[in-house]
């Protein structure tokens, strides 16, 4: 008898949209393939406590062949994905082959945005991967290994110094967890670095924390975290950073330690397939996260990759790079967007991981 082809669906990328897309697929009369750069799905919200030695990578990182284990009609590629061509529906991979498709979920999340400041990153980086967990961790402990021996004042002072730009949600707990090592846990570990040697200081362009959240709770995280011993800097545009600095206004801060939470902008999904965007790569949806303007291919996930037409055309422009280097904009974790609230909200979802 001859066997019926079953409809092609690849997603790319396997974070908490890709892997809530499989695993709703499972078992179902299609053919699915999960193709992610990495061979590890990532959660993503426990990072900072990887940065900053409270937790392995081990632990908040699972292979995605073994979440999908169970999903018979489901297989993993580990590639990455480096175009899209929807007329002969194929996924161009890095690797140099090729993916055939009958329809298209793109799951591929964000990336770390300078706003044209790609030269920051180099002494600013940012936390989005066990890559980056682990080498800010490691600049964060070289930093206060270096400084219990360190004899000159002003050298140890910079070393102490740990600078979090942004202060959206990775940046409050950021400087938060930076504040508890270094300021309440190494005091038991060293010997000449006591709580008050240390300086973390939290930097942001905007009025108050946590802009995206009610200012009674701005207000209480702000309070909480200068009782960690934080300085909080509102009203701070960042304007450069360097090799141990960064420049406010007037004010020149020296610190050894810089981390960037300050903005993300959409995976290069847009690009691929010439789709229409806005200023952060997030591609249009249409009510069914099916790509405007394209039939087969749906974008789904972190909402840098999932705005409606609604939400876009009516969103303010954006301020000048400057002024949104502190400001976090696409760092506002709320209520997981609904079919209903999918064309307005810009929030980021909460559902994925509890399904997972
Ligand atoms: C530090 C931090 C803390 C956070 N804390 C919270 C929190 O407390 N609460 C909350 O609700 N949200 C939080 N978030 C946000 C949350 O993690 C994201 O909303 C969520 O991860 C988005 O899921 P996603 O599937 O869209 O993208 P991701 O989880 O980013 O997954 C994208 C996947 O695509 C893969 N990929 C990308 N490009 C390609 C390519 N070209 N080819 C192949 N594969 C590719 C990546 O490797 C990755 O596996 C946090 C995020 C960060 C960075």
């Amino acid at each position: 008898m001859k066997k019926v082809a079953r409809p092609r669906v690849v997603i790319v990328g396997a974070g908490f949209g890709g892997l809530a897309a499989a695993k709703r697929l499972s078992g179902k009369a299609v053919d699915v393939t999960v193709v992610d750069c990495r061979n590890h799905h990532l959660f993503q919200p426990l990072l900072y406590q990887v940065a900053t030695a409270a937790l392995s990578p081990a632990d908040i990182a699972a292979p995605v062949r073994s979440i999908l284990s169970k999903a018979p009609n489901v297989r993993v590629v580990l590639d990455e994905a480096i175009g899209v061509d929807p007329l002969q529906r194929l996924i161009e991979l890095g690797s140099g082959a090729s993916l055939e498709y009958d329809w298209l979920i793109l799951a591929t999340g964000a990336r770390h945005s300078y706003f044209g400041r790609n030269d920051w990153a180099a002494n600013a980086p940012g936390l989005k991967s066990i890559e980056d967990a682990t080498a800010i961790r490691r600049k964060i402990l070289l930093a206060l290994e270096r400084a219990e021996s360190e004899t000159d004042p002003d050298k140890r002072r910079a070393l102490l110094t740990f600078v979090v730009i942004g202060a959206g949600p990775t940046g409050v707990e950021m400087a938060g967890a930076i504040a508890e090592l270094a300021r309440r846990s190494v005091s038991k570990d060293f010997r000449s670095i006591t709580p008050h040697c240390s300086r973390v200081i939290l930097i942001e362009a905007g009025e108050r924390v946590l802009p995206a959240f009610p200012s009674s709770l701005s207000d209480a995280a702000r309070r909480s975290l200068e009782d960690l011993g934080v300085e909080v800097r509102l009203r701070s545009p960042v304007l450069d950073v360097g090799s141990g600095y960064v420049q406010l206004g007037n004010e020149l801060i020296l610190g050894r330690t810089i981390v960037w939470a300050a903005g993300v902008e959409a995976s290069p999904a847009a690009e691929w397939l010439d789709a229409e965007h806005d200023t952060s790569g997030r591609v249009f949806v249409e009510p069914d996260l099916r790509v405007s303007g394209q039939e087969r291919i749906f974008a789904i996930g972190t909402p840098p990759m999932l705005l409606g037409r609604t939400a876009v055309r009516s969103r303010p422009s954006l301020p000048s790079p400057s002024s949104r280097a502190s400001m976090s904009p696409t760092s506002s974790w709320g209520t997981p967007p609904s079919p209903s609230n999918i064309e307005t909200s810009e929030t980021w979802p909460r559902s994925a991981e509890a399904k997972l």
